[in-house]
């Protein structure tokens, strides 16, 4: 039992010996090429969003790319657009390096040493470490993401960075290589988030080297993915951690469902209420344009393009994948009085 003690740090809880029961519906849409076809002719035109300068590299990414994938948990994907463009997969990384490694220490470890909450703050606020007595709050901003890279398993960074790489290719079902030109450009300019590493340091929430910590971070951020691995590597986390184009186990179901819920709060960052209000399902983007969705049984989406709003997330990618979760009835908080769908399918 775990009801809070002082304010509003969490919310009681008093059901673990309940049995989870797993309620997801399965995906009823039989058009999903001809969705993906209209998402993306509606919006190619769209040129609202700039660039990720503060990645020099990324300040020169090719604006009109466009790409939408869509991975079924039954092994389909259906692609449109740029889908074979590779790109550096960026804070999307986040969301599978805390899964490997709540399959590795269990939920309430890493519960403890990061947290579940929406900082409120932009992802590479210094100031939201700050505020919360060096509790990085929530894995999917860069503190949570540097503290929850450290806890990788490996006793060398190189171990460290190797195991992160084996995950995240274990989740797209094909090896994952480190685009070595955003590497190097990232590392040039990262003086925040080393700034971060150490501040966590301070408060003890790294344990080793805090610059080896984002040197991690840092290279897992410039792996290649494109469209297509990010509605697989989605598509995992939607299969209770099935691979379901390779078949292979990646993690438990227990830990994707742990997953998206840290996704649900922040994985859109200060707008991610705002997400899950319009949207209603957890998604994960990347400052260099790709944002992956997931409904949870049903399958994933991973859309890309470079152009991103105020809070750092893709534009046209929000667009697509926001009209695919409502053509498709994706939306996890919707329901039909169940009188109605009885009488629509004549059995009412
Ligand atoms: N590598 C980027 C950073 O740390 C990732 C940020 C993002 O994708 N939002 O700044």
């Amino acid at each position: 039992m775990n009801y809070p003690s002082d304010g509003n740090e969490t919310i009681p809880t008093d059901f673990d010996d309940v049995v989870q029961q797993v309620s997801t519906g399965s995906l009823a849409h039989q058009k999903i090429d001809e969705l993906l076809h209209e998402a993306h002719e509606r919006y190619s035109d769209v040129d609202d969003g700039l660039l990720a300068h503060y990645i020099p590299i990324l300040g020169h990414a090719d604006p009109d790319l466009f790409a939408i994938a869509m991975s079924h948990v039954g092994g389909s994907v259906h692609e449109v657009g740029d889908c074979q463009h590779e790109f550096s997969i960026q804070s999307i990384a986040k969301m599978f390096v805390y899964a490997l490694v709540v399959q590795e220490h269990g939920r309430e470890v890493v519960r403890e040493r990061i947290g579940v909450n929406n900082t409120g703050m932009p992802f590479n606020s210094v100031m939201a470490v700050e505020l919360n007595n060096g509790h990085p709050m929530n894995p999917m901003v860069n503190a949570g993401a540097i503290a929850t890279t450290e806890m990788i398993p490996g006793r060398t960074s190189a171990k460290k960075w190797e195991n992160v790489r084996a995950g995240l290719s274990a989740f797209a079902g094909r090896q994952l290589t480190l685009d070595d030109d955003v590497y190097a450009s990232e590392s040039e300019s990262n003086e925040r988030n080393k700034a971060v590493g150490r501040l966590l340091k301070s408060y003890r929430r790294i344990e080793g080297d805090p610059l080896a910590a984002v040197d991690v971070y840092t290279r897992q951020c410039s792996l290649n993915v494109t469209a297509y691995d990010l509605a697989v590597m989605g598509a995992t986390l939607a299969d209770g951690g099935v691979n379901p184009v390779t078949g292979q186990r990646v993690v438990d179901a227990d830990v994707c469902r742990d997953t998206l819920a840290a996704v649900a709060t922040s994985g859109l960052y200060e707008h991610s209420g705002d997400w899950l209000f319009e949207i209603g399902i957890p998604a994960k983007s990347g400052v260099s344009g790709g944002i992956v969705a997931i409904a949870p049984g049903k399958g994933a989406i991973g859309a890309f393009s470079p152009p991103l709003d105020i809070a750092g997330n893709s534009v046209k990618a929000q667009l697509a994948i926001g009209h695919l979760s409502r053509a498709m009835g994706l939306n996890l908080f919707a329901s039909a009085p169940e009188k109605s769908l009885l009488a629509k399918a004549g059995r009412g």
